[in-house]
């Protein structure tokens, strides 16, 4: 294992953290349908549709979308407007149409298999150092480390409070704490831990994983001290959390991201293959749709051109 910044070191006994927390997902683990499958195709749906959206949502349309799109081949060759139509439900759509181009690469450029390592993973389209990585190790169990929202509390809690680690620190730790051969189950397991246990507010008293948590062992020891002196009170969020607790708490209805996505739903409820005027598409999107609203609109059309969920053809729009 490389040394690396002493707050980030995973501690010398990592091998106990790593048969506590395997042990664990063994037995506690949730049995859901990505789990079960090795397919790279079928691993890049589910790890796209989880980007963004709760388990719970993504497992019905993971499979409604595989019966749509059963291989790398079927969803390549189908009409982008479909792809769209089938990603509904799901929110962030140009997911679906990133995911289409990635498709139709890995046909064209690789023979219709996915590439094995990163750097040929992270060429395709829409996917970034996180896919890349769940797919290497989900679908060809190679032992490599990734973060997403979940593995970043996790590492962060585990091996690194209190210094909120810098991206590239806290990658190098995810990969030097993955133990050898037992890639897919261990991230499998911190991923499942950050999803049940090891939430924003944690459930601390039933992780695996307690004996060996630096933030457990912070806190627990600030707790200790204020007891001491009279007044137990909880640590105040560091400003990492209480900025993510400020993000997620701005307001979506009347943001970018909100228009766009009722503009594709919009084109989503016309017949297959039928245009919208565009001030038509305005007026589905503000009862008060006027004139001077139109420089507004037109940039969010553009921009929706740009990333390949519409087409444009003079005033009327439609889905690709
Ligand atoms: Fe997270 Fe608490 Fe477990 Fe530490 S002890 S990893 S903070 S759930």
């Amino acid at each position: 294992m490389s040394p690396m910044h002493q707050n980030s070191t995973p501690p010398a006994d990592l091998p106990a953290i790593w048969q506590a927390l395997l042990g664990w997902f063994a037995a506690s683990g949730r049995d859901l349908p990505w789990r079960h499958t090795r397919d790279p195709y079928r691993i890049m749906v589910s790890e796209i549709m989880l980007q963004q959206t709760q388990v719970d949502r993504v497992i019905s349309k993971y499979h409604s979308f595989l019966a749509a799109f059963p291989t790398l081949e079927a969803l390549a060759a189908a009409p982008t407007a479909e792809v769209i139509r089938a990603w509904a439900g799901l929110g962030y759509n140009r997911r679906a149409v990133n995911m289409q181009r990635a498709a139709r690469v890995v046909l064209a450029d690789h023979g219709g298999q996915f590439p094995r390592d990163l750097p040929a993973l992270l060429a395709l389209p829409g996917i970034g150092r996180y896919t890349a990585g769940a797919i290497a190790c989900f679908a060809f169990e190679q032992d490599v480390g990734f973060i997403d929202t979940n593995i970043r509390r996790v590492l962060q809690r585990l091996f690194a409070e209190p210094t909120a680690l810098p991206e590239a620190q806290l990658l190098a730790l995810a990969e030097s704490a993955v133990p050898p051969g037992q890639g897919w189950a261990w991230n499998q397991a911190i991923m499942e831990l950050g999803a049940l246990i090891c939430i924003p507010a944690p459930a601390c008293w039933r992780c695996p994983a307690q004996r060996w948590c630096r933030d457990y062992a912070a806190r627990r020891a600030a707790d200790e001290l204020a007891f001491e002196a009279g007044a137990p009170t909880m640590p105040a969020a560091p400003p990492r959390a209480r900025a993510l607790a400020e993000r997620r708490a701005a307001p979506y209805a009347g943001s970018s991201r909100f228009f766009r996505g009722r503009a594709i739903d919009t084109l989503r409820a016309l017949p297959a293959g039928q245009s919208l005027g565009i001030a038509a598409l305005g007026a589905a999107l503000k009862d008060d749709f006027g004139a001077g609203d139109m420089p507004w609109l037109l940039a969010l059309v553009d921009g929706l051109a740009r990333d390949g969920l519409l087409e444009r053809d003079g005033d009327a729009v439609r889905l690709p």
